[in-house]
């Protein structure tokens, strides 16, 4: 098994992209997208299994880099970033053909059947992605295999607070493929403002809000559509129907992966009064379980990743007007923060108006589920992921009153590493992951091939527009007959009306005279068998 020892891996320093080079990369971006290089399919398989065996075959310095940058362990690394990737890869190599293949478009009415409208899978073009401190391995290269799938030249922006990991994630991509394609710029908020500045067929962004505005802000000036994976006030609910063990177990595992630095885990618990007791001596427990001698001294718990970051979230602890209830230590110096519950009063809490981002946590007793949902629409009414523990109907009550990039239930935050996942309203906009990754850089573009023999039927849309057409047209055109009435109700006769036309009544009458002929027709038969 992996372990977390240091090596004697050398990592060298991040370098900025100097500015005045940024517009030259760019440039020859686009120029290799209109030679057309990354359209053959092929071509871009060959890419994305080189790519396979560059993760693979650099897995220990990745492993080593976010150590340093994140006091990752080992296991975390494989388990969320190298096998993410891996795994990613070669989903998309296995299932890239049927993908990409052109498909019947569907839903089209039957006249229109006769142009054979299809949908083709285009790329976009040149597109930019920026990535994340938090993952920072995962969240820049699973964008990039989806556009590289799709068809498209990329400039990849990783973070540039995540030094070593950036580092390797250049020298992977700088070592393995065609720099006329695929680009890496490093630097900070000015090297990306520079790359904004660029026109993009497509921009795909990940990490805070604040940030992902300026990227929309810059990405309208060229109406480039946009992708942004956000982040956001994430509620845990707890209900009295929850099993206690369970919620401490996986809540604490949240907020412990990666010391809570992840996008979908709970900022702030919602929890019936009832339960808290239980549930916070299944925390200690857990925590007992997961690290015997504390987590400051396991080399399974992470780090924050900055001194900002740092004073961030103890900013957010001294300025709490809440009671620690569980953990609360922090260490300077190593950027140690302990998992850490507070029980707050206020909505108004800093613990809980602020992105915790990190090993803490706002925890509010609430009565009953009803009350849960409605605090949690008030914090945030578009977080990007919300847990729920409890019974099925609680599980239907939250599905049904909230709003929310993704939801877990009966666990903490998503992690089918092959489902669509995304934000929505202010935790963001578009999904990825498995085949969403493919198709969020792909254009699907609709094309018809209208035979010559359909001349008679398009005589209808030419002039002279005669009374005889117009009676056909509606027809023409496949346009159904309503199956409800003015007030917006379902018809019962509906499909009287549909075989037979005319007016209910009309319907009716036409379908009983079809009974009877017909019940005449079968007693004939009977009485000719039986001659
Ligand atoms: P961040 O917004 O500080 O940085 C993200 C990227 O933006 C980096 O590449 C950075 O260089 C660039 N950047 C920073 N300031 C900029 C500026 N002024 N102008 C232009 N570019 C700038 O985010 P982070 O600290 O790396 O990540 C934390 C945030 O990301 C959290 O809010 C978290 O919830 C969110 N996040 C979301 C997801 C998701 O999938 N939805 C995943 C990870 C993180």
């Amino acid at each position: 098994m992996a372990t977390n020892k240091r090596t004697e891996v050398e990592i060298a320093p991040l370098e900025f992209t100097p500015i005045d080079q940024i517009p030259r990369k760019v440039a020859t971006l686009r120029e290799s997208f209109s030679q057309r290089k990354t359209r053959p399919i092929e071509f871009r398989k060959v890419v994305l299994r080189k790519l396979y065996w560059a993760v693979e075959d650099n897995k220990e310095r990745i492993a080593e880099a976010l150590s340093r940058d994140l006091g990752k362990h080992a296991y975390e690394a494989f388990m969320a970033e190298i096998y993410w990737m891996t795994g990613d890869i070669l989903h998309i190599v296995n299932n890239m053909d049927k993908w990409l293949k052109d498909e019947a478009a569907s839903d089209i009415p039957f006249m229109w059947k006769s142009v054979n409208p299809k949908i083709r899978k285009d790329p976009m073009g040149t597109v930019l992605i920026i990535g994340p401190s938090n993952y920072p391995f995962q969240l820049t290269m699973l964008p990039l295999f989806g556009a590289i799938a799709a068809g498209n030249t990329v400039a990849i922006k990783p973070s540039e607070i995540t030094p070593n990991s950036s580092r390797i994630i250049q020298e992977i991509i700088e070592s393995t493929l065609d720099p006329s394609c695929y680009a890496v710029v490093q630097g900070g908020a000015e090297e990306t403002q520079a790359l904004l500045a660029e026109k993009w067929d497509k921009i795909f962004f990940t990490g805070s809000a604040a940030v992902g505005r300026i990227v929309a802000k810059a990405a309208a000036v060229h109406l480039t559509p946009v992708v942004l994976e956000l982040g956001g006030l994430n509620p845990a609910i707890v209900t009295r129907n929850a099993n206690p063990r369970l919620v401490a177990r996986r809540l604490l595992w949240a907020k412990s992966m990666n010391a809570g630095q992840t996008c979908t885990a709970h900022n702030y618990i919602l929890i019936e009064k009832s339960i808290l007791p239980a549930v916070l001596e299944e925390f200690k427990k857990a925590y007992k379980d997961f690290y015997p001698n504390g987590s400051r001294d396991s080399p399974d718990y992470g780090r924050i990743v900055t001194d900002k970051a740092f004073q961030r979230l103890k900013g957010m602890l001294d300025n709490s007007q809440g009671k620690i209830i569980f953990g609360g230590t922090l260490n300077e110096k190593e950027r140690y923060i302990e998992q850490t519950l507070v029980q707050v009063d206020s909505l108004e809490d800093s613990m809980i108006v602020n992105e915790a981002f990190g090993p803490i946590c706002a925890v509010y007793p609430v009565n009953d589920v009803d009350e849960a949902i409605q605090i949690a629409n008030k914090v945030h009414d578009t977080p990007l992921g919300i847990s729920v523990f409890g019974s099925s109907s609680d599980h239907e009550k939250v599905l049904e009153g909230t709003r929310s990039g993704n939801v877990s239930l009966n666990d903490a935050q998503p992690h089918v590493n092959t489902l669509a996942f995304g934000g929505v309203g202010e935790s963001g906009m578009g999904q990825y992951r498995g085949r969403a990754s493919v198709d969020v850089f792909l254009h699907h573009r609709p094309y018809t091939k209208t035979p010559s023999w359909a001349e008679s039927l398009l005589d209808l849309r030419y002039p002279p527009y005669t009374p005889t057409k117009f009676k056909w047209l509606r027809l023409g055109l496949g346009v159904g007959t309503p199956d409800f009435d003015r007030d917006g109700r379902k018809s019962p006769w509906t499909w009287l009306r549909l075989l037979f036309g005319g007016s209910p009544k009309l319907a009716a009458s036409k379908a009983m005279a079809v009974a009877i002929v017909l019940f005449l027709v079968q007693k004939y038969l009977q009485r000719l068998a039986k001659q």
